[in-house]
């Protein structure tokens, strides 16, 4: 795996920012939750480390549902 796309401020091409790592444990194997933050309309959700480099936004472009992340 790649590891420039789960870096602070690794931004994707479907303009997805990564926000910070968090230590929730994602719904893939051995996988973190990430917090991603959308550029376009500013939303916020968890993804999974594997998935940063492909996520697309739930809010504004039919992306799968965020992951829950605790603050
Ligand atoms: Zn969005």
């Amino acid at each position: 795996m790649d590891k420039g796309t789960t870096a602070v401020g690794y931004t994707n091409k479907h303009q997805q920012t990564v926000v910070r790592k968090t230590d929730e444990p994602g719904n893939d194997h051995l996988q973190r939750v990430y917090v991603l933050k959308c550029a376009v309309c500013g939303h916020e959700y968890g993804a999974n480390g594997s998935d940063i480099w492909q996520r697309r936004c739930p809010k504004h472009d039919k992306g799968a549902p965020g992951l829950a992340y605790s603050l």
